[in-house]
């Protein structure tokens, strides 16, 4: 990600100060953040940003500064307005966000707040032991990719606890990677199979003037500021091969009561007409190739006219049943361990 990668850099630019390279370039001057309180008791500085924050409201929130302090006071040879100046190797940017979120509380709220945010605080929740910080995090994450087939068909089109952004999706994905949040990447996972598009749907001159190869999950998403956000090769691996098993799946389970020679229902009293509806079905959903789309789609976005009453009920069932047996596999078909285990898994 360019922006990790800009941050690496900075950082490393950090560690060599002293060597030869620096003496021939100045290092950069240090910048004052807007959070700077002026009865602060310590500095912190990440990158070339100081904060002046309180040291009792870090030991209070997190129990990393807690044990940090109670070891030792802060000593530093460099003070600023009399205080201690702590040396961090974190974002300036992740800092910025979790001290404004620490100081203005806005974990409280549940309004949607950016993207870079709910990192930051996720990241230095994890590293820190910010506990409320990390749970804000995790509820705004897990809320929008949950681990239940009831949650899921319940969200609304768009994200409700981050602002959505360019890139969004495949940032959240590589955090979680980052994180070891692996509950939320299944259903992230699966909304990025949606916008693969199908060889077979260029060859045919469908709906996008893409090229297969210029598909989003190998070329990136760019974000508002017109940099890409791009997914490692692993996980375009997982995305491109589930498909494959989803489009499988979805015809033997969710879409399988489709796949019979005759009607839907033992019960069926007029089997010409459930049939020719079944023909026609399968001619829309199957041709020219299936979309994964349907493997979740709730049976009332479906319902077709023309089956009778029997068959329609029998359909039903096992659409219900395929859709909940869809969701049951969706890890493993994207090459993860169950549910269960990528809960447990989660820091
Ligand atoms: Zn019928």
């Amino acid at each position: 990600m360019p922006n990790h990668e800009s941050t690496t850099l900075k950082r490393k630019r950090t560690l060599s100060q002293g060597d030869e390279s620096s003496q021939n370039n100045p290092p950069a001057p240090i910048a004052r953040s807007d959070i700077w309180m002026d009865d602060g008791s310590i500095v912190l500085q990440a990158e070339f940003t100081q904060f002046r924050v309180h040291r009792t409201m870090l030991t209070r929130h997190s129990n990393i500064f807690k044990d940090m302090f109670s070891v030792s006071q802060p000593s530093s040879d460099l003070t600023v307005e009399g205080c201690p100046v702590v040396h961090l190797s974190d974002s300036a940017q992740d800092m910025k966000y979790v001290l404004s979120a620490l100081y203005d509380q806005t974990y409280i709220s549940r309004v949607a707040i950016p993207f870079p945010a709910v990192a930051a605080m996720l990241r230095l929740g994890n590293k820190y032991e910010f506990i409320q910080l990390r749970e804000d995090a995790l509820f705004r994450l897990r809320s929008e990719f949950p681990s239940t087939l009831k949650e899921w068909q319940v969200l609304p089109s768009d994200y409700t606890h981050m602002v959505t952004q360019g890139g969004i999706l495949y940032d959240i994905i590589n955090l979680a990677l980052e994180e070891g949040l692996f509950s939320i990447l299944p259903a992230a996972y699966y909304l990025c199979i949606q916008d693969i598009v199908s060889p077979a749907n260029t060859l045919l001159k469908l709906s996008s003037p893409l090229r297969a190869g210029q598909n989003e999950i190998f070329s990136g998403q760019k974000r508002n500021d017109g940099t890409l956000a791009t997914l490692p090769p692993s996980v375009q691996k997982a995305c491109i091969l589930g498909r494959e098993e989803i489009l499988v799946q979805q015809a033997q389970a969710t879409l399988g009561w489709l796949d019979v020679d005759s009607e839907v229902s033992d019960n069926c009293n007029q089997q010409h007409s459930c049939a020719t509806t079944c023909t026609q079905l399968v001619s829309i959903l199957w041709k020219p190739v299936p979309e994964p789309c349907r493997s979740l789609e709730k049976w009332s976005q479906l319902d077709p006219r023309g089956l009778c009453s029997a068959c329609r009920e029998e359909a039903k069932r096992i659409h219900e049943a395929g859709r909940q047996h869809m969701w049951e596999k969706m890890p493993q078909i994207f090459g993860f361990l169950p549910w269960d285990e990528l809960r447990k898994l989660d820091r």
